[in-house]
């Protein structure tokens, strides 16, 4: 293979200086690595992949943030090694993304922030030092990273730190963890756990959380899918959203009773869970908190069914086919419900009963539909002398229904007169027809033809 002369490749005359001068202090080693692909990746700074794997990134300056995008991308398969020259100031957003292949990174001291996913799903980085330089580091920069076993923050650090060798990246100043891995031994300093800060650390398989920890970020162990045991300390109030999310060798969990609440999502998916118990101290557990955990049958709760559902404010989709048990009992304060007579102007209802204390429903009211009005009269047709009478009833009314009117269709041949609640004279005054209509509250009508002879 030909060796590749950086100087005719770069128009940097800095870069080719220190090449040539590489070149006559080593041309031997230099003979054997040859080129891949190179380019630029800042105003000032320059990359170049070699066939043994080894980006090596060099100039002034700030690196460019990427997004699935970096010029190495499509060779970042062959990337096993990075090393970051002395004066590049910082490393770029997603830039060694998905490199799953690279097992090291060289930082210098002059390289000040990281930026987020920098390295997100390097699988095989299994350790990484952080310089003293380094003031700023972004969200997610190691998650997925699940070879990763040492991380170590230098001494002279002042915004990070490694404390008592616990392999993991402390934010100094608030105690908050940031970045973890499989050996971190979290310091009984540390008062939270950041989000995401062990994500996808699939070769995590237990750690202690000391109860200096008072809260746990979003997502903080989600994808750690090695993780057989986690205590959580009684200092936690609030498990938050996806914390145990997809934690899938997680085969059992104490929720200690200082917790209130349970967020969105925090043990979805964590298949190898059987069984979970709530104390009564939960007041509110997220949407899908426990969804989709495939082998997870049973929830029992600390108090009773009455307390759960008139303490607990549970999200959507929370148990699918579990079975949820209340050490407590079922037990509820029943009071009924009374039952409402339908009518022919309103639905009514039936009786039911309904929890005092919780407000659960025993027994449901089921809705009456509205009546549909009736009516029956003594008689529809009636022959009478003149001067003769005979009473018509009214009857057969539904509920909630009276007579409204009861009018004669002609007073010269007949005449009505009110006796008694539904019953009505009907005289014959003089020689006709005429026709009596009955007319109800609800509007249903019937009418009585009288000839008088
Ligand atoms: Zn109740």
């Amino acid at each position: 293979m030909a060796t590749v002369v950086a100087s005719s490749l770069f128009a940097g005359a800095a870069f080719a200086q220190e090449t040539n001068t590489a070149l006559e202090e080593g041309t031997e080693q230099l003979s054997t690595l040859s080129e891949v692909d190179s380019g630029t990746c800042g105003d000032n700074l320059k990359w170049v992949l070699d066939d043994e794997g080894t980006l090596t990134i060099s100039g002034s300056g700030a690196m460019d943030d990427y997004d699935g995008d970096a010029p190495w991308f499509s060779n970042r398969n062959q990337i096993k090694s990075v090393i970051i020259e002395s004066g590049v100031t910082n490393i770029g957003s997603a830039a060694f993304a998905q490199c799953s292949n690279l097992t090291s990174v060289t930082i210098p001291d002059s390289v000040t922030s990281i930026g987020n996913q920098a390295f997100y799903e390097c699988s095989s980085l299994t350790s990484v030092e952080i310089p003293g330089s380094v003031t700023s580091i972004g969200g997610y920069v190691f998650s997925s990273c699940s070879s990763l076993s040492s991380i170590q923050v230098a001494e002279d650090n002042e915004v990070y730190d490694s404390r008592d060798n616990c392999n993991a990246i402390i934010e100094t100043e608030s105690n908050v963890l940031v970045e973890g891995c499989k050996n971190t031994v979290i310091p009984d300093s540390v008062t939270s756990i950041g989000g995401l800060a062990f994500s996808g650390r699939s070769n995590l398989t237990s750690i202690e959380i000391p109860d200096s920890v008072t809260s746990i970020g979003g997502a903080a162990f989600s994808d750690c899918s090695g993780l057989t045991s986690i205590n959580i300390p009684n200092s936690i109030t609030s498990i938050g959203g996806y914390v145990f999310l997809r934690c899938s060798s997680l085969t059992s969990i104490e929720i200690p009773d200082s917790v209130t609440s349970i967020g969105d999502q925090a043990f979805c998916r964590c298949s190898s869970l059987t069984s979970i118990n709530i104390p009564n101290s939960v007041t509110s557990i997220g949407g899908d908190a426990f969804g989709a955990c495939a082998n997870l049958t049973s929830i029992t709760y600390a108090g009773s069914e009455c307390e759960f559902i008139k303490n607990v404010t549970v999200g959507l989709n929370l148990l699918g086919s579990v079975t949820f048990n209340y050490a407590k009992g079922s037990g509820h304060t029943a009071v009924t419900d009374k039952a409402l007579a339908a009518t022919v102007f309103k639905a009514g209802k039936t009786a039911g009963k309904h929890c005092s204390v919780c407000g659960k429903t025993i027994t449901a009211q089921k809705t009456v539909k509205k009546l549909t009005a009736t009516i029956k009269l003594s008689a529809t047709k009636k022959t009478i002398k003149k001067k003769k009478s005979f009473t018509l009833t009214i009857s057969k009314l539904a509920n909630g229904d009276s007579v409204k009117s009861v009018k004669s269709s002609n007073k010269k041949i007949v005449k009505v007169k009110k006796t008694k609640t539904n019953k009505y004279k009907i005289t014959g005054v003089k020689k006709g027809k005429a026709k009596v209509t009955v007319t109800l509250k609800s509007g249903k009508k019937a009418t009585c033809t009288i000839t008088v002879k």
